[in-house]
């Protein structure tokens, strides 16, 4: 990996330079040699202040920072639904006894088996109050219809879509890849006028979409698609602004074609479920597809050793 070599005296001077331009990588150590300072940064070397030399250097992640967070939780709220997401059958009946009657405005409580096809859907087990899994869940000021036997639906992500909400501007073009019943994309809309491409190969997942476009006020248009991200890339030559891609565990696949329809210095938000190690390769892949890594985030904890992580990038 890319470090930028300084003299010892000019380290403060150079991360600062690093950091105002987006190029330090805070998840990698600062490194010492021979009275040099080695800065980790996301950049190709001809981006960098002329002062400054670079090494190809093995990083060192920085442990402390990047350990997993504390799991954000045993069970999900999605509208009046609580989901329980825990490994054992026996804690979550304990732990269903516990929400259920304590808390009015949930109807329904259900087990969260294993995740049972490509729509990211789980296999679901009633535990306490009435069979029902339709539910209108609210976030960010919006209203989302969600049927969580047919569709994947994380409210884990509220905060991660207001924020990237937050940064579009009016008038871009974007795509949202796997776009489920449309959190991202509506919340997009609803700040900015822009347009939306909104794909999900779930046709349950398009339906409910199109309902949740209705229910909401938007500044911008929402065109929702039923395909295989794929296939639609394929079929498109449209360039966009701005990319997302919220499939964690698979985004990789569709990398190469989705950044052919980015434009240059267009914007990707990329999200990867990974352990130090799987993020180290995701940042390789990523960089070799011609992006560079402009910000960062722990969306959430998920494992002992894994987070998922939301990665802004910009195409060079
Ligand atoms: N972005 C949405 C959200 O925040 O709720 C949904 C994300 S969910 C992790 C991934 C979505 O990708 C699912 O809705 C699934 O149906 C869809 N999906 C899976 N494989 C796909 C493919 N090859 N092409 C298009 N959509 C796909």
């Amino acid at each position: 990996m890319i470090h930028a070599k300084v003299p010892k005296e000019k380290g403060e001077t150079a991360l600062k330079d690093l950091k105002r331009m987006g190029l330090f990588c805070p998840e990698y150590r600062i490194l010492h040699s021979n009275g040099s300072i080695l800065i980790p940064v996301s950049s190709p070397a001809n981006r960098l202040p002329d002062y400054m030399e670079t090494v190809d250097v093995i990083p060192e992640p920085r442990r402390e920072k990047n350990y997993p967070r504390k799991h954000s939780g045993s069970f999900d709220v999605i509208g009046s639904i609580a989901v329980i997401k825990v490994k054992s059958m026996e804690r979550a009946v304990q732990i269903s006894e516990s929400i259920y009657g304590s808390n009015r405005a949930i109807t329904s409580v259900y087990y969260a088996g294993s995740v049972g096809s490509d729509f990211r859907t789980r296999h679901l087990t009633l535990l306490a109050g009435k069979e029902g899994t339709v539910t209108v869940h609210r976030e960010n000021g919006m209203r989302f219809k969600v049927d969580i036997s047919r569709v994947y639906f994380s409210p884990r992500l509220a905060t991660e879509r207001s924020i990237v909400a937050s940064s579009v501007q009016d008038g871009e073009q974007v795509l949202d890849l796997f776009a489920g019943v449309g959190p991202f994309s509506i919340t997009i809309a609803e700040k900015s006028k822009c347009t939306v491409d909104a794909v999900d190969i779930n046709p349950a997942a398009v339906e409910l979409m199109k309902e949740n476009i209705s229910m909401n006020r938007l500044r911008g248009e929402v065109r929702p698609f039923l395909s295989d991200a794929a296939d639609f890339l394929s079929r498109s030559s449209q360039k966009y602004d701005r990319i997302i891609m919220n499939l964690p565990m698979e985004s990789e696949k569709f990398l190469n074609s989705a950044t052919d329809h980015l434009k240059d210095g267009g914007i990707m938000h990329y999200y990867v479920i990974a352990d130090l190690a799987g993020l180290v390769d995701t940042m390789k892949s990523l960089n070799d597809a011609g992006l560079i890594l402009i910000n960062k985030r722990i969306v959430h904890g998920y494992s002992r050793e894994k987070n998922m992580y939301s990665l802004t990038l910009r195409r060079i």
